[in-house]
């Protein structure tokens, strides 16, 4: 090659590669990451063929990593990180501390010294951020009060790892490992001389700091500088600045603090979503987010060694049972003993039922630090994989489990058995407990016939909303924000709550006796799947859709729709009758315009 393009062959490969195996996966209804795993193994050195640069796609997914966590940040509210702190700390907490246990257990049972244990017990507690956020947003969780949950439990793990980190070199010499080579022994020196507890005070002291920093100073900074770049009109500086910021807090936190990159990034969208800019600012991240985390899931694959896995399977068996089953009881038990529905237990066992790159980093530094063998990187390796391949199983698995543990249980508050409900006969279980606030669960169907379903109650849908309630028409609303859901409640307006385009949720509206349906919805692709299933239930049904271009409009035709909304023509019309208006006014009346 005439010159050095690795880094292009990398992206090139990697980008081109799970293109086509992400897109054979979708034609096989499988999770699209399992095809960005797949296409990892086949670009990296344990399989034949072309062999793409592993540090070079290492470093790219690292990006992908900050993207998202500044997404996360920019949807994450302080005041919601603080509102789910009650149960996100002690379940994180608890939850690391048992799957350390477990791994303990599983590395003393391969002969492995106590250090080796404890760096493979903490590499198995922590969920990956990439394949969480994954899996909350094909949901539509993000938003709702499971999905904060979820979030604040993982920041709060990656907090602990952001510790382990730290801590882990000094207490190398204490755990049977060796301090790194390259560190030099007056650096060394110097922090021994603080203890242990030196270290953690120090750590604690620099993640202060930095939050310090950012809460002082980037809260008037950040705005300022978006601010600043909006009155430029130009979008291709604000692009530049949201991008500057995201990966230039993260990697001043990373280098200056020796806060985690991930945790960096974090900060800086929960600052800028403090300004009224932060939505632009989500938006203008999101192509290049999806793309950068496309190549962690390259990257991991392009890790694995398929033969470890064939060549000695009892260990792997033992590490995927403490990830999939170990830590997901861990924290289906504390969230039911906190007095959350088993539904909430059950996805937020699901989601973090799962490892990913924050157990690769430790995993490296165990490595180097001699504390844990070759064979334990492997394991955690084989582990991440099998269980993000297996993490859409585990949501299933939730969905499936859940009418049979609420059965077990009665759905009543496990905490305390407070004199609910009268005794019933012995052995039956007692199905008249208070149930506890269920948001987002599978939808109860509506009793309602020759109704009209409403879906979407935003800056469209409430205003039809309100006008079919003072015609006096029964109507119900499908929508997904759990905000809008509550207020539609406390009205007294019939709601099911969910992504309307899943098929149980609009089942539940019970399309094939209903009279009417109004897509109140930005998103045309949604539009037309609801449609085509909608014409499928009930051949009759009139159906009104929301478009935004020509080619959405002849799309939802085709599918089906009677007639379409174009938004952009309405508010043309809206506008030349004003126009028209005031000319009218001036040709009527000239005498008074003088
Ligand atoms: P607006 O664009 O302001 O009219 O808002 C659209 C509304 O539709 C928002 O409240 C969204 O939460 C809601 N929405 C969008 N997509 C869906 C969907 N697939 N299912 C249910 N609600 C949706």
């Amino acid at each position: 090659m005439p010159h050095d393009t690795t880094l292009i062959a990398t992206i090139v490969a990697g980008l081109g590669l799970a293109f086509v195996f992400g897109a054979l996966a979708n034609r096989f209804r499988i999770p699209p990451l399992v095809g960005y795993l797949v296409a990892g193994v086949l670009v990296g050195p344990n399989t034949p063929g072309f062999v793409a640069d592993q540090a070079l796609a290492q470093q790219l997914a690292e990006i992908g990593v900050i993207l998202l966590m500044f997404g996360v940040g920019l949807h994450f509210s302080l005041k919601d990180l603080l509102s789910v702190r009650a149960i996100a700390v002690p379940g994180a907490i608890v939850q690391i501390a048992f799957a350390t246990v477990l791994g303990l257990c599983l590395s003393w049972a391969m002969g492995w010294t106590v250090g080796a244990g404890l760096v493979f017990g903490l590499a198995l507690s922590v969920a990956s951020t990439v394949v969480l956020l994954r899996a909350l947003q094909e949901r539509r969780m993000v938003d709702t009060e499971r999905g904060r949950i979820t979030v604040g439990w993982l920041i709060v793990e990656d907090l602990a790892m952001v510790l382990a980190l730290v801590l882990l070199p000094a207490l190398a010499g204490v755990l049977g490992g060796q301090e790194t080579a390259e560190r030099a022994p007056d650096i060394f020196a110097l922090r021994f001389d603080f203890g242990v507890w030196g270290v953690v005070a120090i750590t604690l002291a620099k993640v202060a700091a930095f939050v310090i920093v950012m809460v002082v100073f980037g809260r008037r900074l950040i705005p300022w500088i978006l601010h600043y770049v909006a009155h430029t009109g130009s979008r291709e500086l604000f692009r530049l600045a949201v991008l500057a910021i995201a990966l230039g807090v993260a990697f001043g936190a990373a280098n200056l603090f020796g806060v985690s990159l991930a945790l960096g990034a974090f900060f800086a969208g929960m600052i800028m979503s403090e300004s009224e800019l932060s939505h632009r600012a989500a938006e203008e991240s999101l192509p290049l987010r999806d793309a950068f985390s496309v190549l962690f899931f390259v990257s991991v694959g392009m890790l694995f060694d398929p033969s470890t896995l064939i060549d000695n399977p009892g260990p792997i068996f033992g590490t995927l049972f403490i990830i999939l089953v170990g830590k997901s009881v861990a924290a289906f038990l504390i969230v039911i003993a906190f007095g959350y529905p088993v539904a909430t237990a059950l996805i937020i066992s699901a989601s973090l039922a799962q490892i990913g790159e924050f157990s690769f980093i430790l995993a490296e530094l165990g490595l180097s630090l001699n504390l844990l063998p070759q064979e334990g990187r492997d394991l955690i390796l084989g582990g991440a994989i099998l269980s993000i391949v297996l993490n859409p199983a585990m949501f299933y698995l939730a969905g499936r489990l859940r009418p049979w543990i609420e059965s077990r249980m009665g759905k009543e508050p496990i905490e305390e058995p407070k004199p609910v409900a009268p005794a019933t006969e012995p052995g039956k279980v007692a199905t008249t407990a208070i149930a506890p606030k269920e948001e987002g669960d599978a939808p109860l169907p509506t009793r309602l016939a020759g109704h009209t379903i409403l879906i979407g109650y935003g800056r469209v849908g409430a205003l039809v909303g309100k006008s079919l309630r003072e015609a006096g028409l029964p109507f119900l609303v499908i929508e997904d924000a759990q905000k809008t859901i509550a207020k539609l409640k406390a009205d007294g307006i019939e709601t099911i709550s969910g992504n309307a385009a899943k098929n149980e949720v609009f089942s539940a509206a019970n399309p094939s006796l209903a009279r009417r349906l109004i897509l109140a919805i930005p998103n045309a692709f949604e539009s037309g799947k609801i449609i085509r299933r909608a014409r499928a239930l009930n051949p009759g049904i009139m159906v009104i859709a929301r478009a935004h271009t020509d080619a959405e409009v002849d799309h939802l035709k085709s599918l089906g729709a009677t007639s379409v909304i174009m938004g952009e023509r309405e508010i043309a019309r809206g506008i030349v009758e004003h126009v028209m208006e005031a000319e009218a006014l001036k040709k009527g009346a000239p005498a008074t315009v003088s």
